[in-house]
């Protein structure tokens, strides 16, 4: 640029080479001010006018610094990160351009503004470091101090587990390509580290400094990776780290593995609108304070595998919903709120008084939780409640220092408890003392001139004066100066105001500098009770997700699972909690599961579209999902061998819209979730193969299903549309057939949303055509087009051709050409439930057949 630049921007742009992938905050007095592209992308993100700076025509916008929470939040939600570059400390007398420097990077990944954050949620920053066959992960949760480290072996481990973290921030080693293709799909922030970054001797050297040393993680690469997190947040959050918690390695092999597609299909923590609305967390979570929730929602995503570490949660729950949930535990839990990110603000000095006044309440809350849960007998709530231990004298401390109601800004002022410092109440009463003896100055100097409209007053810019108005100018004593000339008034001042004003400024400004450092002085002696707060906080929210279990398995009649080691789950009148909870009491329709490996391995269902298969395999799935959390489940009856893993395949039924590239996507899920199947696995497959033309989609799903019972034990429920797939249960033990009932009734075909035993009716199509009032001949001609095509004489274009020899087993349907008739007696026999028939209507159907039969309808 030809321009020569002014020395302020010369200094921006210093600054800003610093942080090219951040909009810089530039301070500028009572503004922080954006220049250049961040001026124009600040612009458009924060919807905040774009101007151009008269000296140079720099673009330029800005924001009031004292409210700038709002637009960081913004800025980081639309992908950007905020660098805040403050003034430096100002020496009164300094002449030129005043010093800046960064003070703070805030990333997606380091914030921990509240607006930024949302309460049920962690907020991870990951790092990853691929060496060799491993990747190394670690994981921190700086507004909680939360730290996580593993090392994974394969490319599915990683994905699992960095989907399940849901992070908000990735850190990667910048050479590293290409990124696994499902970054694309976690819609976080991916920030590109140097080398220097990923070093052993940096990650020795900042382990040592932050968390004792590398020896509290396993693994190399985890150690490396934990070492780019750290100097990461570092150089973005700051060196106030002092909440960090001690490295905890994950155990991926101790939870319930459910993929991040499963996960979504399910619409565990989210709805597949993206809503928690109509998620299985939001009808779990009754939680009172955000650790209970974000607690929940991990339990959630992170089943356990261990029975009795199970049972020790469902024990808990139990004694909840058979004594009196909790008693008055629910009001001591609605005093806490956010006590673990309270610990990670008071860790890392970012505490204000307001929060501090909090903590000394929530901890006398959590010691009132303490002793309501006193007599509780299950051994989780036990080891919890002892975990329940409030340090008192940290709330003596606070009730000591703080005055009652303390502003949020330490820097406002009343911030001290009168009584805790005896030159804070000498300063006090000084500026209050002051204030009388204005008052009574007043009075002295109306008296003394006999102006009765004479004011002593103040303002920012000219201090105290002494007003008179034009008319008394006359009666004003000599030792008045002036001060300032106003249209209707002279303003003045006299030596002895002038040193009653010294005395007032300093005093008040000498009280808020001194409480201003009373209670810096206060949080940092409060930073030694941190990790003692958050060992408080973990148990209050484990309690608080017990208790809310537990309220909602007593509102809506859930009841214990059982669960053992055995391979086999039984249910009986499951019901689907999410669907079940918007519908009226008694809507829902319950149904029973059995399935096991070695009887009765692949249930086949099916069923017209909306007869509801698609709910009944996802509340089979959300059934073991919730009794291997710990909760009480939707059903009579539960007795569940634990599942490994949970896999659902959907078929684009729902997708299809999405183009031919859906159908490669389910294939290629499909391939995936072929190997590694165990009798634990469970498998959901619904509509497989519909993503593609009748045929093929019918070969794939039919060839599926075969390789799943030939190959595998796994318990597979494979719900179709595909009516020929029936067959297979005549070729292979293991595969049984259940359909969902539907049922005719006053000329409509009503679904009953029953499971039963058996293969569905055929005809079901034709059926609803008849109903639909179709022509006779016309249906009558689809029977027989259904029964050529069934017996394979016909291929999709209704060509003959010779039959293959697979489908026509020794019992395959042997209908003759001219069989409709009777097979249409045979589907309505098929269709009545007698036990539902009166006397009367059982004849009127009969004398109906009997008509049929004869041939003279
Ligand atoms: P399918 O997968 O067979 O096409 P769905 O499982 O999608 O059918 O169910 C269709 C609709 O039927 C659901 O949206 C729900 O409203 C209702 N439904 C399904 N199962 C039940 C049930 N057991 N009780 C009551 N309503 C149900």
């Amino acid at each position: 640029m030809a321009i020569k630049n002014s020395p302020l921007i010369a200094q921006y742009l210093r600054i800003k080479e610093k942080v090219p992938d951040a909009v810089l905050f530039f301070r500028l007095g009572d503004f922080y001010e954006m220049f250049f592209e961040d001026a124009e992308l600040g612009a458009r993100v924060l919807d905040i006018q774009l101007t151009s700076r008269s000296k140079d025509g720099v673009p330029l916008c800005g924001i009031p610094y004292h409210a700038a929470q709002p637009y960081i939040a913004k800025l980081l939600k639309a992908g950007h990160k905020v660098a805040i570059c403050e003034q430096a400390a100002q020496d009164q007398n300094a002449r030129g351009l005043m010093p800046r420097q960064i003070v703070r990077v805030v990333t997606p990944g380091t914030a921990t503004e509240e607006l930024v954050l949302s309460a049920d949620q962690k907020s991870f920053l990951l790092a990853l470091y691929p060496s060799g066959d491993a990747v190394g992960l670690a994981a921190i949760d700086v507004s909680t101090g939360e730290f996580l480290f593993a090392s994974l072996s394969d490319d599915a481990g990683l994905e699992e587990e960095v989907t399940r973290l849901e992070p908000r921030e990735i850190v990667v080693p910048r050479g590293l390509e290409p990124l696994p293709p499902f970054f694309a799909r976690l819609r976080c922030t991916i920030t590109r580290l140097d080398d220097s970054h990923f070093a052993a001797a940096a990650a020795r050297q900042v382990l040592a400094r932050r968390v004792g040393g590398e020896a509290s993680i396993d693994g190399e690469p985890a150690a490396i990776a934990a070492g780019a997190a750290l100097l990461y947040l570092e150089e973005t959050f700051g060196e106030d780290l002092g909440h960090l918690r001690a490295p905890r390695p994950l155990r991926i092999t101790q939870h319930l593995l459910i993929d991040d597609v499963s996960r979504r299909h399910l619409e565990l923590t989210v709805s597949s609108d993206g809503a928690r609305q109509g998620s299985l967390l939001a009808v779990l979570d009754e939680t009172l304070t955000p650790v209970g929730a974000r607690t929940l929602a991990n339990w959630i995503v992170y089943p356990l595998l261990d029975v009795a570490a199970i049972n020790r949660r469902l024990d808990a729950v139990d004694e909840f919903v058979s004594g009196d949930l909790g008693g008055p535990a629910p009001d001591a839990l609605k005093l806490i709120g956010d006590l673990e990110r309270l610990a990670g603000r008071i860790g890392s000095l970012r505490a204000s008084p307001r929060d501090c006044a909090h903590l000394g309440r929530a901890l006398e809350a959590v010691g009132a939780l303490g002793e309501s849960l006193g007599a509780c007998r299950a051994d989780l709530v036990r080891d919890l409640v002892e975990r329940l231990a409030p340090p008192s004298e940290a709330i003596a401390i606070v009730t000591a220092t703080l005055g009652d109601d303390p502003p949020v800004d330490p820097h406002d002022g009343n911030v001290i408890r009168t009584g805790f410092n005896p030159q804070v109440d000498e300063l006090r009463m000084l500026a209050r003392d002051a204030r009388g003896v204005l008052a009574r100055l007043e009075t002295r100097e109306r008296d003394r001139t006999s102006i009765a409209s004479l004011k002593v007053r103040y303002n920012q810019v000219f201090g105290y004066y002494i007003e008179v108005t034009k008319t008394h100018l006359d009666r004003v004593p000599p030792d008045y100066e002036r001060k300032q000339t106003l249209v209707g008034a002279e303003r003045f001042t006299t030596p002895e105001l002038k040193e009653l004003e010294r005395k007032i400024l300093s005093a008040e400004s000498g009280l808020k500098e001194l409480e201003l450092q009373l209670f810096t002085r206060m949080l940092r002696d409060l930073t030694r009770f941190t990790p003692a707060i958050q060992e408080n906080a973990g148990a209050v929210g484990e309690l608080d997700a017990l208790l809310s279990l537990a309220r909602v398995a007593r509102r809506r009649g859930y009841v214990r699972p059982v669960l053992d080691e055995s391979t086999r789950l039984l249910i009986h009148e499951g019901r689907h909690p999410v669907l079940e909870a918007g519908l009226k009491r008694g809507e829902f329709v319950p149904n029973d599961l059995d399935v096991d490996p070695d009887e009765r391995q692949l249930l086949l269902i099916t069923g017209p579209n909306m007869a509801g298969k698609s709910t009944y395999l996802r509340q089979v799935a959300l059934i073991v999902i919730m009794a291997q959390m710990g909760a009480f489940v939707p059903a009579a009856h539960a007795q569940l061998g634990i599942v490994d893993r949970i896999f659902t395949r959907i078929g684009a039924r729902d997708d299809l819209r999405r183009g031919e590239s859906t159908f490669m996507v389910e294939m290629r899920e499909t391939a995936r979730l072929l190997a590694g199947l165990s009798p634990r696995s469970l498998l959901l497959l619904d509509e497989v193969g519909r993503g593609t033309s009748t045929f093929d989609g019918l070969a794939i799903a039919w060839a599926i299903a075969e390789h799943l019972h030939d190959r595998s034990r796994a318990k597979v429920l494979f719900a179709t549309h595909f009516h020929e797939l029936t067959d297979l249960a005549r070729e292979r033990p293991r595969v049984k057939n259940l359909s969902m009932a539907v049922r005719e009734w006053g000329g409509e075909v009503v679904f009953l949303r029953r499971v039963v035993e058996g293969a569905a009716n055929r005809s079901y199509g034709i059926e609803v055509a008849r109903l639909a009032g179709l022509p006779d001949g016309v249906v009558a001609r689809a029977r027989e087009i259904l029964a050529n095509l069934e017996q394979g004489e016909l291929d999709e274009a209704g060509m003959p051709r010779l039959a293959h020899g697979r489908r026509q087993g020794p019992s395959a349907p042997q209908m003759g050409l001219f069989a409709p008739a009777e097979s249409r007696i045979v589907e309505e026999l098929k269709l009545i439930e007698l036990e539902r028939l009166t006397p009367i209507e059982a004849f009127n159907i009969l004398a109906r057949l009997s008509t049929k039969a004869h041939g003279n309808e």
